[in-house]
């Protein structure tokens, strides 16, 4: 299947959706690494491009370390995490000599012409959902993703991660107007670490203020998919490379993750 790139190395590809925020920190990867879990539990393919330049940290939240990537006749194969090949992901940190080391090539416009091509070489075979982890911000590096993608697909938009406390803030605007002028349509938008969720009762308080994701998703016409708690259990979970979904899958944070991919791919099956 890798060997045919007619139509591309997105040919059959189902649904492609960019993971983007305004700032970093706000746990970008670590829900485009759970929303990828929570799909596969719905039964879906998924696949993950990691080309978050500034901290390629997907491996390691999904314990594949630093493998050897292989190619074939149409690009980059990408690294299975289970025998059933149910989740793939290539990752901009797989041709990093030092994973700790953020990406340094040299001079912005030879790193906009590598992510491109980075974008458009990963042979990805049969997948339901390909969830683009990018970098904070908005950048021409975003932009080189966007219109690299596009040549071989269609996007079917963008999630915005915030956090309660980021949703007043510029960068965040910023990012709604990238989606505006690039004609990303705004799948919707996440706030993330919203409550505390106490390790010993489970119950969830909120220490910063709360709400601000609803009412910039009513401010800016999008869909509100919902909110997700600071988890002891999930940063412990994340850190140590386990599945969430499967160690903890009675906890109310899993059921926010799970509506949120649910509401996802209603979203995405029904534009
Ligand atoms: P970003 O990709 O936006 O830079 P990360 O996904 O790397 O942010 O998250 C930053 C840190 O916050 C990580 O240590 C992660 O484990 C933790 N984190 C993110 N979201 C949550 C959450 N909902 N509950 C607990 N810890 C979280």
């Amino acid at each position: 299947m890798e060997e045919n790139n007619e139509g591309g190395n997105l040919a059959q590809v189902q649904h492609v959706v960019l993971i983007l925020s305004g700032k970093g920190g706000v746990g970008k990867s670590t829900l485009t690494t759970e929303l990828a879990l929570a799909l596969r539990h719905a039964g879906k393919k998924v696949g993950i491009l990691d080309v978050d330049l500034c901290g390629p940290s997907i491996p390691r939240m999904l314990s594949v370390g630093k493998p050897e990537v292989h190619q074939c006749d149409s690009g980059w194969v990408p690294v299975y995490t289970d025998a059933q090949k149910s989740l793939a992901l290539m990752s901009i940190g797989f041709l990093l000599e030092d994973p700790d080391e953020a990406v340094v090539w040299r001079g912005p416009k030879k790193r906009v012409s590598l992510i491109g091509q980075f974008v458009s070489d990963v042979a990805w075979g049969e997948l339901d959902v390909l969830l683009v982890d990018t970098p904070p911000g908005t950048s021409d590096e975003h932009l080189a993703v966007l219109e690299n993608l596009k040549k071989q697909h269609k996007v079917d938009g963008a999630i915005l991660i915030t956090t309660p406390q980021a949703v007043s803030t510029g960068d965040v605007r910023r990012e709604i107007t990238f989606c505006k002028k690039t004609g990303l349509r705004i799948l919707g938008i996440v706030e993330n670490m919203s409550g505390f969720v106490c390790p010993h009762c489970s119950e969830c308080s909120n220490i910063f203020s709360k709400g601000g994701g609803e009412e910039l998703a009513k401010l800016t016409g999008s869909v509100y998919l919902g909110s997700v708690p600071l988890d002891p259990l999930l940063t412990t979970s994340i850190e140590e490379g386990k599945d969430f979904i499967q160690t903890f899958p009675d906890s109310a944070t899993f059921s926010a993750i799970n509506s949120i991919a649910q509401t996802l791919l209603t979203s995405i099956q029904n534009p």
